[in-house]
């Protein structure tokens, strides 16, 4: 039923394009009197950017990429035997869809294996749970732990309680994430799943629990990297789904004493070893100039990895392609990076900025495809002061897909992260992750959860300013410095790790 009615909006948008108007998710865009004006880019790049832009709804094989990876391979946890038949099934399509300079680079990565999980509300009414071990967690000692549940919001209360208050303690972390179209709830979430075990082992806690970072209401608990500090015990730690957390929480009424059991057997595994996988639309004028388009071939070891991040994957790869089979080829080369190890330690991205690091002056553009398959809403830029007048014009050829330009300070994503410091000039498109957080990291990470007319309008924004990067004469300089002010904390994992000046 709804995809018929998503069929019918498809054609109805068809319609209204030839018909004089645009119509997008976020309502109706008049059609524009005449052309923008641009200001420094030239025409016929101009019109080569609205060739593609148009050409990808029809052309894109985005879909067939990423039905064939979650189907062929399915999740690709790091290191694991999955995750190196990914990396062979990556090359092979690669070379199929006429990539050159095809290669595996070899990165080392740390490794974990999951094991069972079983949860259990004691008193004061038993009920079984189904948590699910965030990534990293240690085992709890065979036959579980069985202990008093203490309640916190988050890792503010937490921070206020004195030792005496949680040693001992089962530490329940019951923050639940807003809903927003911008991920500024997962902003606020992620955290407890990141220190949660850390923090309460501080204080002497037996396990942490945590309700997944997550907005899905179905019974699947979501995971993610918990961090372990060094100095502090490693506890077990792990998510309960929104519905598990609700039940625990009900529990409490009445200023009940909880007591829960939990019982993990993950345990870490000696390192292993993944690969970046890459592959090249080698640039016919200057060969040796990049434009870097990365996303993780690595995922979860639940779901199927599609939304994350598998549907990156294959945004990046369909624009190089895309770009590919234009006539004449693009002056510079497109260089897609398939990261290894983006969910459990960004291996891959280092490997790749130690590998690269002398050539980074020849990266004239970099971006990333990492936020799920809802529309792309935006467009941020990272490049010189002199550049701007050009990404004003992308803003321009971005317009018509209903995408707003936001201002010169994109980031970058994890995996573009310890490339930050070269000033590589940046974009990113913020994406509509209203329903992302349903269903990242659980079970339920699976290819129904992609709409094709979302995703080609993904690839249409990714490849305009991807065939603009690689054609446009001036380029965009050097990018400004980065303040350090990241959304996520991950720049700390990269002190210490000798990465070229
Ligand atoms: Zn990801």
């Amino acid at each position: 039923m709804a995809m018929e009615k998503r069929s019918l909006l498809t054609s109805l948008t068809v319609v209204l394009v030839f018909g004089g108007g645009l119509v997008t998710r976020a309502g109706r865009i008049p059609p524009p009197s005449k052309k923008p004006a641009f200001e420094v880019l030239p025409a016929a790049l101009v019109d080569r950017a609205e060739a593609i832009r148009e050409r990808a709804p029809t052309e894109s094989k985005a879909y067939d990429f990423l039905h064939d990876l979650t189907s062929e391979i399915g999740p690709r946890f790091s290191g694991s035997a999955n995750d190196r038949r990914a990396v062979e099934w990556a090359q092979r399509k690669l070379k199929q869809l006429g990539f050159s300079n095809v290669r595996a680079e070899e990165v080392t990565v740390a490794r974990w294996h999951r094991g069972e999980a079983t949860g259990e509300i004691v008193s004061p009414v038993q009920r079984w749970v189904q948590p699910l071990a965030l990534g990293g967690s240690v085992a709890t000692p065979s036959g579980g732990i069985e202990a008093e549940v203490l309640e916190v919001a988050g890792l503010e209360e937490l921070a206020k309680l004195e030792r005496a208050a949680v040693a001992g303690k089962i530490v329940f972390l019951n923050h639940r994430m807003r809903r927003s179209r911008d991920g500024t709830g997962y902003r606020e979430a992620a955290p407890n799943r990141r220190h949660g075990a850390a923090r309460a082992a501080e204080l002497g806690a037996a396990a942490a629990l945590i309700r997944s970072v997550a907005t899905s209401t179905t019974p699947e608990a979501h995971t993610g990297m918990t961090h372990y500090e060094e100095g502090v015990p490693r506890i077990p730690a792990a998510a309960l789904s929104n519905p598990d957390a609700d039940l625990l929480e009900e529990q409490f009424g009445g200023g009940k004493t909880v007591r829960f059991r939990i019982e993990l057997t993950c345990r870490d595994l000696p390192n292993g070893t993944s690969a970046n996988v890459i592959g090249e639309i080698p640039g016919q004028e200057r060969p040796e100039e990049i434009v870097l388009l990365a996303a993780h071939l690595d995922s979860w070891d639940v779901g199927t990895g599609t939304l994350d991040d598998g549907i990156g994957c294959a945004i990046i790869t369909d624009v190089a392609r895309l770009i590919g089979e234009l006539k004449p080829p693009p002056r510079r080369t497109i260089r897609v990076f398939l990261a290894a190890n983006e969910e459990f330690g960004l291996a891959g991205a280092l490997t790749y900025a130690k590998k690269y690091a002398s050539d980074v002056k020849l990266h004239v553009a970099a971006m990333e495809a990492d936020f799920g398959a809802g529309r792309v809403w935006g467009m941020r830029s990272r490049v010189a002061d002199e550049a701007l007048p050009a990404v004003r014009d992308l803003g321009r050829l971005l317009a018509p897909l209903g995408i707003e330009y936001l201002g010169n300070y994109a980031s970058g994503g994890a995996d573009l992260l310890p490339l930050l410091r070269y000033r590589i000039p940046l974009f990113e498109f913020p994406q509509d992750a209203t329903k992302y957080f349903d269903a990242y990291h659980s079970a339920n990470d699976t290819l129904d959860k992609v709409d094709r007319d979302d995703l080609s309008q993904i690839v249409a924004a990714y490849a305009v300013v991807t065939l603009v990067a690689a054609e446009f004469e001036d380029g965009f300089g050097r990018a400004p410095k980065f303040n350090g002010q990241w959304p996520y904390p991950f720049d700390r994992l990269f002190e210490g790790k000798d990465l070229p000046r």
